[in-house]
């Protein structure tokens, strides 16, 4: 596994889809308790109406189909170890990467169990995305819970997603494509 995905809304799926889209082996895990199910987005900028749970549901099959896992499963604790970052998940299994994105949506307990530092309001990350823990990366509302939008969370596992390719690669990245 290179990127564990922790959260199944808007930020993580979008992180995901570049990731995978990449040709990086990624997991997303989550449950789509999502409050993408309780939103009908009239400002998702291409779409002109759409309810979030039509949303989710063409998102996680785009996503999908570009090669990620998708796991409806909660993850119970995130630990750092010699060969990277350990996911527990509610059914005592167990995944492990080298770098982990965190879209925990409005609360941020992974987070905080690991140390990252917070801000004034959720935790504290660079313009990339990255926490104050090297290889953890946060996005969407957990970085910004009192302005959270669906395409800015989207914007966001973009971001961090192009950042962990660039490492990689020892240079910038565009994820551009023609017709
Ligand atoms: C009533 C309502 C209406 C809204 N209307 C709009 C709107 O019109 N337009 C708009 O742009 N936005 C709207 N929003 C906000 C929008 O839903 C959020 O901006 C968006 O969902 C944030 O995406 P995210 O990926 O950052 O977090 P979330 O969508 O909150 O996703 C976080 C996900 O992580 C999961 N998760 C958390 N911890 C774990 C764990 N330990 N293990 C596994 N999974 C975990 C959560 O269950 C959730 O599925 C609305 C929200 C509500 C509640």
């Amino acid at each position: 596994m290179d990127v564990i995905i922790i959260g199944d809304g808007p930020g993580g799926l979008s992180a995901a889809l570049f990731l995978a889209k990449a040709g990086k082996n990624v997991v997303v895990l989550g449950k789509d308790e999502t409050a993408m199910n309780w939103a009908m987005l009239h400002n998702y900028l291409g779409i002109d109406a759409i309810a979030g749970t039509d949303f989710q549901k063409a998102a996680r099959a785009q996503v999908a189909a570009k090669g990620a896992s998708i796991r409806d499963v909660a993850v119970t604790a995130l630990a750092r170890g010699d060969s990277g970052f350990t996911a527990t998940l509610e059914d005592g299994s167990s995944v492990t990467a080298p770098v982990v994105v965190l879209s925990e949506g409005k609360s941020w307990k992974l987070a905080k169990s690991l140390g990252c530092e917070e801000a004034a309001q959720g935790v504290r990350v660079d313009a990339h995305g990255l926490t104050s823990v090297p290889g953890v990366y946060a996005v969407g509302r957990m970085v910004r819970p009192a302005r959270s939008q669906a395409i800015i969370s989207a914007g966001d596992g973009a971001k961090a997603a192009l950042d962990i390719l660039a490492r990689e690669a020892g240079k910038d990245v565009q994820d551009w494509d023609s017709p």
